[in-house]
């Protein structure tokens, strides 16, 4: 029996097999299938195996990844990726994040990670500037858009003044009923805030939207005062930029001054289309992010990180150490003054989240960021103007940033297009996802593999007409 890590000896021959199959499956992407169909059944019978009471060769692991794991996974750095918001681990990003796993620092405090806190705040402010944040505003990595939401959501809650949330809770008293807003569009994670936090789905406004998929201001408005006429309290109001289906963005100067006359708490989930700020011509679309109370975007949708990372950013000084600073007897320190990030979030335990953003932005800098943004762009305005000069296709929305709502032309467009989905994601060629727009399936082409280039989009529409063809005529 031996004790200890593996030998240094070991680590490296591995390390150098681990990072030559990395690149020879970076190389080598555009030959594999996006998706392989397995039955959940068949998967779980070929991956299952007992406990291991014995050490087991690196080598054998290593080769099972190869031969058990890689080929039934969906693999979301494939060029051909285009369904969701599609996403990708670039080099520096994996770098990065090999190193961080290296480390292994826990950044709960600044003294159990200084120059790792350090670093979160240097790509927090880097943020602010590309999305025109506010600079004194504060901020925190959360690994995602969902819980960042339910934290901003815990925060506005927090604030409602003369609560005492904090020490009496939310139970055993008598309250007014909690209400958020959003539009009909906006994405499920909100309402999972509000089924985590107590306030209930029923209270989760959902405003409707205008025919380009925005949220209605008017009918905001209405629904906050017939909602205040109830003795309700209206508390958070979320909107969107870059809506989970069409990519809408919901018009951000008109809530917010809503929000300013009603003293509601602003989030903005821009999760998406956030870092489309960079992009000189897309600013304007994207709106002025600075209205925002709360501030939500995705390193991890389009910006080339690795999951699992996001930005949430806030105005109200305070408001977030208000809500979750709690120090034990054993997580005290001397004051350092530096920035103790377990009080801003309910997490403890937080990896070293800052240095694959440090690393992307360093290593593509501003320019080439915003050029492969613009290309995704073009790649996505491509295709729309491939559908829309198509009379057998029709476009179902707008496309103001890299993905495209649309669907075949039929009788019965709903049995026809979830059959041309799934024909499609069969082949393996390709893989998209869909939506419903008013009832419509809507497949969904989206841009945003930084590997993704023109060949892979015409080959994409080629199949696309191929199939669609084949049903039709079949
Ligand atoms: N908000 C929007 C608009 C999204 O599209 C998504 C996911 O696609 C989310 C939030 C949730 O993001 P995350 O997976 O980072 O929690």
């Amino acid at each position: 029996m031996t004790f200890g890590d593996i030998s240094i000896e070991q680590f490296r021959s591995q390390g150098e097999q681990v990072f030559n199959w990395i690149s020879e499956y970076f190389q080598n992407l555009d030959d594999i299938p996006v998706t392989t169909p397995v039955s959940p059944q068949e998967l779980r019978k070929r991956l299952k195996c007992a406990l291991p009471e014995k050490a087991e060769p690196l080598e054998m692991i290593f080769r099972d990844f190869k031969e058990r794991v890689v080929p039934y996974l969906t693999h979301w750095n494939h060029p051909r990726f285009f369904a969701y918001f599609p996403n990708t681990g670039s080099g520096p990003g994996i770098l990065a994040e090999t190193l961080a796993a290296a480390l292994n620092v826990n950044l709960m405090k600044w003294s159990t990670a200084p120059s790792a806190c350090a670093l979160e705040e240097v790509v927090l402010d880097w943020v602010k500037q590309m999305v025109d944040y506010p600079f004194d505003s504060e901020g925190i990595l959360t690994n995602g858009a969902s819980l960042g939401s339910l934290f901003a959501m815990a925060a506005a809650l927090h604030q409602v003044p003369g609560l005492d949330l904090r020490n009496k809770g939310l139970s055993g008293r008598s309250l007014p009923v909690f209400r958020v807003y959003q539009s009909e569009e906006a994405h499920s994670s909100l309402d999972r805030a509000a089924l985590t936090l107590g306030i209930g789905l029923d209270n989760v406004v959902k405003v409707p939207v205008d025919t380009e998929y925005r949220l209605r201001p008017q009918h905001l408005e209405a629904s906050i005062r017939k909602d205040r006429e109830r003795g309700h309290l209206p508390f958070f109001v979320c909107a969107t930029v870059g809506t989970t289906s069409t990519t809408s963005v919901d018009p951000l100067e008109t809530i917010a001054a809503i929000c300013r006359q009603e003293k509601l708490w602003l989030h903005v989930d821009a999760s998406y289309a956030g870092f489309a700020k960079i992009v000189p011509e897309l600013s304007p679309v994207v709106g002025d992010l600075s209205v925002a109370d709360s501030l939500i975007v995705n390193p991890h949708k389009w910006l080339f990180n690795p999951m699992e990372i996001s930005c949430l950013l806030w105005k109200p000084k305070g408001a977030f150490t208000q809500t979750f600073s709690l120090v034990p007897e054993y997580l005290r320190s001397p004051e350092d003054g530096g920035t103790d990030f377990m009080n801003l979030t309910p997490q403890l335990g937080r990896s070293f989240r800052a240095l694959k953003l440090w690393y992307v932005i360093r290593s593509f800098g501003m320019e080439g960021l915003r050029e492969r943004l613009r290309e995704h762009v073009r790649l996505a305005r491509w295709f729309a103007d491939r559908v829309d000069e198509d009379p057998s296709f029709e476009r179902l929305a707008p496309v103001p940033f890299s993905t495209v709502c649309f669907r075949v032309r039929s009788r019965d467009p709903n049995q026809f297009n979830t059959r041309l989905l799934q024909n499609l994601n069969r082949t393996g060629e390709i893989f998209l996802s869909d939506t419903k727009l008013r009832g419509n399936v809507a497949l969904r082409f989206s841009v945003g593999n930084i590997r993704t280039e023109q060949k892979h989009v015409e080959d994409a529409w080629r199949l696309i007409k191929r199939e669609a063809s084949g049903i039709a005529h079949g």
